[in-house]
């Protein structure tokens, strides 16, 4: 078998498997941050992603912004967030689009300002999780709309068994994942890697 990579030992490590389909990674990512693994996490997106004309980071609130930020601290490029609510302080004119929510189970209505995205912008979208695919979906359908392109989809921890990444590579789309779950078993805690 394949020695595990930083992340899967992290995730051996200090993951908790919730139910069937969900994993808790609250200790380094999604609610406490380790700041300095985060970070090395960033760089391996640097590299996986160099020879692409990158210049800005595309996620969504919340949990992704952890890590699109700690990604572009070392590519040096701008972050822009995907709101799930448009405020009273949201500029009128915004991208928008529906995203259903994973992990809390109802449809989310999604914006982002016209400002922050547009025509010229090679984007790199960047999440904590893929699961089903559609917070990705949703933001490359707002990339679509500010008509610019999806140079590459970053994401740390992809459930290969719900079938939301090999649905975007068939797509085409270049989507590279840290850590691909195969398998996870609550009961006995086990987790199989691809
Ligand atoms: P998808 O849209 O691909 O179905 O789900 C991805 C989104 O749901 C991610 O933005 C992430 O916040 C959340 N998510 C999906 N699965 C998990 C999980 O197992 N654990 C956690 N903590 N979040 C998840």
């Amino acid at each position: 078998m394949a020695e595990l990579n930083l992340l899967q030992k992290k995730i051996m490590a200090d993951g908790r498997i919730i139910s069937g389909d969900i994993l808790k990674v609250d200790s380094f990512l999604n609610h406490q941050i380790d700041v300095p693994f985060i970070s090395e996490l960033g760089k391996i997106f640097k590299e996986l992603f160099a020879d692409r004309p990158i210049n800005k980071i595309l996620t969504i609130e919340a949990s992704g912004i952890g890590v699109a930020c700690l990604t572009a601290v070392h590519m040096r490029v701008p972050v822009v967030f995907a709101k799930k609510s448009a405020g009273s302080n949201m500029d009128a004119e915004v991208y928008s689009t529906e995203i259903k929510s994973f992990t809390h189970n109802k449809v989310n209505h999604v914006v982002v300002s016209q400002k922050y995205l547009n025509g010229g912008d090679h984007i790199l979208i960047i999440d904590d999780f893929l699961a089903n695919g559609c917070a990705v979906q949703g933001l490359i359908d707002l990339v679509d709309q500010a008509g610019g392109t999806v140079e590459g989809v970053g994401i740390c921890i992809e459930k290969g068994f719900q079938g939301g990444g090999d649905a975007l590579r068939a797509r085409g789309i270049n989507l590279k994942s840290l850590a691909i779950i195969e398998k996870m078993d609550a009961k006995s805690g086990k987790i199989v890697f691809r």
